[in-house]
């Protein structure tokens, strides 16, 4: 985990604004937060974990962090509902739901009850809320994707966990959903100083991409993500086919595995096959941590794609603007947040659509230069950890304040 200095951001930040989270964080004094997810590794929601616990501890608020365990049957079925939020077409029989349950119910009865607000991630752990009857706590839902449009089996399956929360948490207000609780809208965030994304030496940049075969000379073209259908990494290859045949470029598509996520293992098989042994297409399966590969990776790239069909709300691409690259994405989940379409970044719908953009931003890099440059301002602005770790201190603090719905 990070272990940087709080005071490091005020460069970035504004000393003020360091200030001010000490401010906010006195008064959280001796409560415990309690986080869950299901994986340490892998994705966005452990990637803002990691850097975040640390950063609170430093603030003097005990933060803490567990993992829920599960074998790969439960994990399918969590992927399966992952998917059904996203609006997938699947069906869920009783056996999967109890399995679900009994999973849940394993580690509640495993884990332990330390924290005065036990804030939950996504769906894996949401069975742990049957516990709130016996040892009360203030017990908050973080839904980390998009919730726009899930399956009704799935939303009535969930909205009965849900609604047993004090409070949920939405990543944008399109995710929002009519609930019985208070809801409050929290977009998440990168860390600046971590080494995905801190400045990188020349040589370390180029050394990343020797390492990878990848001709540093020639245009790149990069999409970083897990290996998901959802983001469309063979989209992503048709794309990249047809642009190559109008401008010299190399495509890399590099991402790793989450332990939450098995349908993983084909999806990259499906990369293999479409990317055939075209060798200016490198798919780079990364373990765990290679978080000054990615960087290198982002930097070294004329333009960043993140071609998602689905999204919860897509880090990679505030990574990339962060880094001031020219981004091209999906207009889904909370992608158009971050980018505001030929100002911040390029919004897309289709193959064709990132076609033709693509292939303007490779022929005129004085224009990719200015949607990066005005992305990088957004990011600064609205999606660093600081702005994310003081709306979570008020969410907590307004857990013990006010019954009333909060809007952040
Ligand atoms: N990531 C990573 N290694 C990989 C692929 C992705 O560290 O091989 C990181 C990526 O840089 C980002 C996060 O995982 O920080 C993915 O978050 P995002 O919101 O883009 O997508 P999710 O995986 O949560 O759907």
């Amino acid at each position: 985990m990070s272990q940087r200095n709080i005071k490091e951001y005020s460069p970035i930040v504004g000393e003020s604004v360091v200030e001010e989270l000490f401010l906010l964080a006195d008064k959280l004094r001796g409560k415990v937060i309690q986080n869950v997810n299901s994986t340490a590794v892998g994705g966005g929601v452990a990637e803002i974990l990691a850097h975040m616990v640390p950063l609170f501890k430093q603030l003097g608020v005990d933060a803490r962090w567990d993992v829920i365990k599960g074998n790969e049957k439960f994990f399918l079925i969590t992927k399966k509902i992952h998917n059904a939020l996203h609006g997938v077409d699947v069906t869920f029989s009783d056996e999967e739901f109890d399995f679900f349950k009994q999973v849940n119910a394993e580690n509640a009865a495993d884990m332990a009850s330390y924290g005065d607000i036990v804030f939950i991630h996504d769906s894996q752990p949401i069975g742990l809320i049957e516990k709130k009857k016996d040892i009360g706590k203030k017990w908050v839902w973080r839904c980390h994707i998009d919730f726009t449009n899930p399956t009704a089996q799935i939303e009535a399956f969930l909205r009965d966990y849900i609604e047993r929360y004090d409070s949920a948490v939405f990543s944008a207000q399109s995710f929002s959903r009519q609930l019985s609780i208070p809801q409050v809208l929290i977009a998440p965030s990168i860390d600046p100083l971590s080494d995905k994304n801190r400045d990188l030496p020349e040589e370390t940049i180029t050394s990343v991409l020797e390492s990878f075969n990848i001709d540093p000379q020639r245009q790149i073209v990069t999409q970083i993500s897990r290996f998901d259908y959802l983001k469309d990494p063979v989209g992503v290859i048709k794309a990249y086919l047809k642009v190559k045949q109008y401008v010299d470029c190399q495509l890399v598509l590099a991402g790793g595995g989450a332990t939450d996520d098995p349908e993983g293992a084909k999806v990259l098989e499906d990369v293999r096959n479409a990317a055939a042994d075209d060798p200016d297409i490198h798919v780079l399966l990364l373990p765990a941590g290679s978080d000054i590969e990615i960087n290198a990776l982002q930097r070294a790239s004329s333009v960043v794609l993140q071609k998602s069909l689905k999204e919860g709300f897509g880090l990679t691409v505030a990574e990339a603007l962060w880094k001031s690259k020219p981004v091209i994405a999906g207009a889904v989940g909370g992608i158009p947040q971050q980018i505001t379409h030929k100002y911040s970044g390029i919004l897309t719908y289709s193959i064709d659509g990132t076609v033709y953009y693509l292939k303007q931003l490779l022929n005129d890099p004085d224009y990719a230069k200015r949607l990066g440059a005005n992305g990088r301002e957004h990011v600064k602005h609205n999606f660093l950890i600081t702005r994310h770790i003081r709306d979570y201190i008020l969410l907590f603090l307004s857990l013990y304040y006010s019954e009333d719905v909060v809007q952040l």
